[in-house]
């Protein structure tokens, strides 16, 4: 099956999750079909068009790993394009030249509003034959009866009587082309197969499929997709999740949980949660969209982010948390990619996210000195008992060599040799070396530390 799908965001604002989603959708189906996916930027809007926004929207598209086919389009750029179709209804009687005046069309609307009928534009000038003129704009002239049907890939079959739609304005008196003949001029000239977008916009489907008729051109495929919806089930709010993609990436989540996460928002395949891209490929063949809206839910968002860190392989994950680790203020320039790894070995089971993850280091790369200690920690573990084993285990640490192994076997090798429990001396341990009651394996952090920083840290908690 020939399948060609576009994305085509407003360079409004930085590209949303509710847009990511979307795209996502339009790359998987392109790409399960070994198709085309394209991108058009829809900057028409000139007020609040920015190319700061385009640039933010494709370093979002680049770091999901949305790759697109082609050049990129900018609609402003087409604007003689769309008029070439819009002469061509002229010439072929499916559009006429209207005189009203704003002011005559909110008339018009007014009395039909006060009779009870929809508000519409009454056909006033359709028989008139004006020709071009200072103030006109142009109307497509849409059937009288009749109904517009098509098959949405999401909501299924959807029908609008022609008589909800009035004869709409193509090309506005300014001769600017308005929306929906610019989006289908394009996705025409782009060999759109299938239409995949958000349910907002799902009123101008109708619309523009009468163009197309008009036209004479091959009506796509269509799919709208609902909206996110908050916890709440309410417009998802900032407060919720409807932040940019920038901001995800800015937190530290990997673009695949963010993929992963959004293609289940509306899409299943059976109960599976968690895909390869490949999978997702492989799976996503337009089917199983599901109609209802979802909701946003921050929580499983993190447990499948929390999943792909500990998938990913160490070098790679210590690669990614470099920066974040800059960024939380430590000094890692002497850090090296091996020692980066052990901690990201040490702490990646407990972190949710690469910013999270970077800041859970804080108590190995802060030197002994300088370390804080948790009050409540400090006040039940390091008693005067837990203070006599850590005098102790600091001779034995001395004479201890500094693996992993030898570590947990001089650790051991106190506590059974003086006739106690792991619990008599772990809380204070685990106190000295991280200043708080967590932390990872103990052995493994005196490993990292290396001698002298772990032999420093437990005179401080002694004394
Ligand atoms: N530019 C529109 C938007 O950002 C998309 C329209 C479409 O996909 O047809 O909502």
């Amino acid at each position: 099956m020939n399948v060609v799908t576009r994305f085509a965001p407003s360079p409004t604002g930085h590209l949303h999750i509710g847009g990511a989603r979307t795209a996502i959708f339009c790359w998987l189906l392109a790409r399960h079909y070994g198709g085309q996916f394209h991108l058009r930027i829809e900057d028409t809007d000139l007020l609040r068009s920015k190319q700061e926004y385009t640039d933010s929207i494709l370093a979002s598209m680049r770091w999901l790993g949305l790759d697109w086919d082609g050049p990129l389009n900018y609609q402003t750029q087409r604007t003689a394009l769309y008029n070439q179709y819009v002469d061509r209804l002229l010439e072929s009687g499916h559009a006429y030249w209207c005189s009203c005046t704003p002011e005559e069309v909110e008339a018009m609307r007014e009395k039909a509003r006060a009779q009870g009928l929809k508000p519409r534009y009454n056909g006033c000038c359709r028989e008139r034959n004006l020709g071009p003129g200072e103030g006109r704009c142009v109307r497509l002239k849409a059937p009288l009866a009749g109904k517009v049907v098509f098959d949405d890939l999401v909501k299924g079959t959807i029908a609008v009587d022609v008589n909800e739609l009035d004869d709409m304005v193509i090309r506005r008196a300014d001769g600017m082309p308005t929306y929906n003949m610019a989006v289908v001029v394009d996705d025409h000239e782009m060999g759109i197969t299938h239409v995949i977008r958000g349910d907002d916009h799902v009123s101008n489907t109708p619309r523009q499929i009468l163009i197309y008729e008009a036209l004479g051109l091959p009506v796509p495929r269509f799919g709208h997709v609902p909206m996110i919806l908050g916890p709440d089930r309410q417009k998802l709010s900032k407060r919720h999740g409807a932040r940019a993609v920038i901001e995800y990436q800015n937190d530290g989540l990997l673009p695949q949980a963010l993929v992963n996460y959004l293609v289940r928002l509306g899409w299943s395949h059976g109960d599976q949660e968690i895909f390869t891209r490949e999978e997702l490929i492989e799976y996503f063949d337009g089917s199983n969209l599901n109609p209802a809206a979802a909701a946003f839910d921050p929580a499983k968002l993190e447990w499948c982010n929390a999943h792909f860190m500990r998938e990913l392989p160490l070098a790679e994950l210590a690669g990614l948390v470099r920066p974040f680790a800059e960024q939380a203020g430590y000094d890692v320039s002497g850090l090296d990619d091996g020692r980066l790894e052990a901690l990201c070995r040490m702490f990646r089971e407990r972190a949710a996210n690469l910013k999270a993850l970077a800041e859970s280091f804080a108590p190995l790369l802060t030197p002994a000195a300088a370390l804080p200690f948790d009050e409540k920690a400090a006040a039940k573990k390091l008693t005067e008992a837990g203070k006599g084993h850590l005098a102790a285990l600091r001779e034995v640490f001395a004479a201890s060599e500094f693996t992993q192994d030898a570590l947990e076997a001089a650790l051991h090798g106190y506590i059974e040799g003086n006739g106690l429990k792991f619990k008599d001396v772990a809380p204070a341990l685990r106190t000295a070396l991280m200043g708080f009651m967590g932390g990872p394996h103990l052995p493994e952090i005196m490993a990292f530390l290396g001698k002298e920083e772990t032999l420093a840290r437990l005179a401080r908690a002694a004394a």
